[in-house]
């Protein structure tokens, strides 16, 4: 037996939808012309598919014995479109990377109820994805689409106000000549000052940075600088654009831990640090834990 629907079967369905007009106009219900009429009729589309908006949802229910029973939920109709198109328009380009899973809960703040709930995951990771370059985007454009008024109050009593370098954002350094007050977490009290502000020595035309062995004190100008201008060939040639400091340790490295080992004669080993400086004519003075060990 053929079934008779509106989406199969719709020459069936109008044979049917006229042997009924005819019966109503044999009993008198209707008149010829309004029976004519009728059937000139179209009949009714195809039924749509059924949306699909929060299959996690159909399948939680499901799940927990609710199958065929109306479930109310917590979930916001136009928050899980957004963001159904969000997580589709990023697993597109996120599946060429190889990540084939993602996925979005919304919860509200106020009440703790679910208003999205799209896509799904596997948990496992991925090599050589980061945070900030998969899950962050769309974070972002989930928070963009989010109702900005009832957006979280500043949590004035956990700020401070620091002085920020207004060049780098670090925190002002004492060659910060630009600095502004802003608010930060207390953590930001613990960060290094601006390392990119420094005082440097500069000829006349504040083009080239010298020294005072290739160049007249008298000339020198000194400054704070943000980025730094080159050395002039001659004051850098002997040191490679590095006069932070004359001397550099090359062994042991910073924070070395080292184990000297006790001989066959049960004598400790002995250890050689090495050290470089600028003037090879120059003589280092060792000392180690404030006991003098020897000139090189
Ligand atoms: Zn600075």
């Amino acid at each position: 037996m053929r079934r008779i629907h509106p989406g199969r079967n719709r020459d069936l369905l109008a044979e049917k939808r006229n042997r009924l007009l005819d019966r109503l106009r044999d009993e008198g219900i209707i008149d010829r012309l309004a029976c004519d009429l009728a059937k000139q009729e179209g009949l009714p589309p195809k039924p749509r598919p059924l949306p699909m908006l929060a299959p996690n949802l159909l399948a939680y229910a499901q799940k927990t014995g609710q199958k065929g029973q109306r479930v109310l939920s917590t979930l916001d109709i136009s928050v899980q479109v957004r963001a159904l198109e969000i997580i589709e328009r990023h697993h597109m380009k996120l599946a060429s990377e190889g990540i084939l899973n993602a996925a979005a809960i919304i919860l509200d703040v106020e009440t703790g109820g679910v208003v999205a709930c799209v896509g799904n995951a596997d948990g496992a990771g991925r090599p050589c994805i980061a945070g900030s370059r998969a899950a962050a985007l769309i974070m972002f454009d989930l928070f963009d689409m989010l109702d900005k008024s009832r957006w979280f109050k500043r949590p004035d009593s956990d700020l401070v106000y620091i002085e920020v370098c207004s060049k780098s954002g670090c925190r002002a350094g004492i060659y910060c000549e630009e600095a502004e007050y802003n608010a930060s977490t207390k953590k930001g009290l613990k960060t290094d000052p601006c390392p990119y502000c420094r005082r440097i020595h500069l000829d006349d035309g504040l083009e080239w940075q010298v020294d005072s062995q290739y160049e007249k004190v008298s000339q020198i100008q000194t400054r704070s600088w943000f980025v730094l201008p080159p050395h002039r060939p001659d004051c850098a040639a002997d040191s490679g654009g590095q006069r932070h400091s004359s001397i550099s340790i090359i062994y042991p490295g910073p924070d070395s831990s080292i184990y000297v080992p006790l001989g066959l004669d049960s004598e400790r080993g002995k250890i050689v640090f090495q050290a470089t400086h600028r003037d090879p004519d120059a003589r280092i003075f060792w000392h180690l834990d404030s006991r003098y060990a020897g000139t090189t």
